[in-house]
């Protein structure tokens, strides 16, 4: 029942080419992430929807342009969707939200936490649309640790990186838990329902909970719904790096960051060639993605980000990092 792969499943919205947007999703949960909100136009509504928190870099265009879609596609919904970002997170958001004209429908029932991040403090505020979003009211409290999010089964952490404006890496952490296989849902006589966080609730608790459940007015024993239905993931740890300059001020956060993470999805803006371009505008290269990825020892490399510049000849970026680093692919959307 064991593996060591990480659990969600990760859609690069944009492939390695375009703004670097993941959408990151359960099979056994609705509540999805989403790591940048850039262009998302591939993404459907109905997926959008399903977002529980969505974590901003920071604000530049290609990191922030697909807010509207987020925010278009859970207005309705009476749901708390928090976002996470830099300093000034708080104010841009809302800025947003208040330049739509509003008819107020009773059916409007978003609630939006909006939480900043700084090395030793979380700054809140909740707008909500029922109360037709009145100004922020932020409240800062003392962070302690790297985590700013939990939900069931994975946290997600964040750490300051050197970039043009205030920018953050993210962290997404699995822990070891219970997980209904897909394909067995599929091919087996049950059907999908409440059993399926009881069961993976009960394993968790006790792996050899020798009980039964009742499932749709069958009385079956865990074990046996386990064996067939679960399989037991031994958690790993998803980075997500973008928009960062190699610097002596990061590189020793960034590498304990990602250290040991199962996979990195790493900003690949410019060749080598064009190191002195990636230290001016604060990105990183070929060379210094693939000293990350060795140093921190990741298990696999994602590269994206590309600069425009390169199109046509994307595969020699990658080429030049697996030249140091094998473990490393690009995505093409
Ligand atoms: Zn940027
Ligand atoms: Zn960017």
């Amino acid at each position: 029942m064991g593996t060591i792969h990480l659990c969600a499943e990760q859609t690069l919205v944009n492939g390695s080419t375009g703004d670097p947007v993941l959408y990151v999703d359960y099979v056994d949960s609705d509540n999805a992430l989403l790591f940048d909100a850039g262009d998302n136009a591939a993404l459907s509504m109905e997926r959008l929807a399903d977002l529980r928190a969505v974590f901003i870099t920071h604000h530049h265009v290609d990191h922030f342009i697909g807010l509207d879609r987020i925010v278009r596609a859970n207005i309705d919904s009476d749901k708390v969707l928090s976002i996470f970002g830099p300093p000034h997170t708080i104010q841009k958001v809302y800025d947003r939200i208040r330049s739509y004209e509003y008819q107020f429908f009773p059916i409007q029932k978003i609630v939006l936490d909006l939480v900043e991040i700084e090395p030793h403090q979380l700054t809140r505020a909740r707008i909500e649309c029922t109360k037709r979003f009145p100004p922020p009211q932020p409240v800062s409290e003392p962070r302690t640790g790297r985590t700013i999010f939990s939900a069931p089964g994975l946290t997600v952490e964040a750490v300051a990186v050197d970039h043009t404006v205030p920018c953050l890496a993210y962290a997404l952490v699995e822990a070891p838990a219970y997980h209904v296989k897909s394909t067995a849902i599929a091919d087996g006589a049950l059907r999908p329902g409440p059993w399926i966080r009881e069961v993976a609730q009960r394993l968790a608790a006790s792996p050899i909970d020798d009980g039964s459940v009742t499932i749709q007015g069958l009385k079956i024993p865990l074990q046996q719904v386990a064996q067939q239905y679960f399989h037991r993931a031994e958690g790993g740890r998803l980075a997500y790096v973008t928009d960062t300059v190699w610097s002596d001020t990061v590189q020793s956060d960034l590498i304990e960051f990602c250290r040991g993470a199962n996979r990195l999805y790493c900003d690949c803006f410019y060749a080598e060639a064009q190191a002195n371009s990636a230290l001016k505008h604060k990105h990183m290269t070929t060379q210094t993605v693939a000293e990350l990825a060795i140093r921190a020892k990741v298990r696999e490399l994602i590269l994206m980000h590309f600069s425009g510049r390169y199109r046509g000849r994307y595969e020699k970026l990658v080429d030049e990092v697996r030249g140091r680093f094998p473990h490393v692919s690009a995505q093409w959307a």
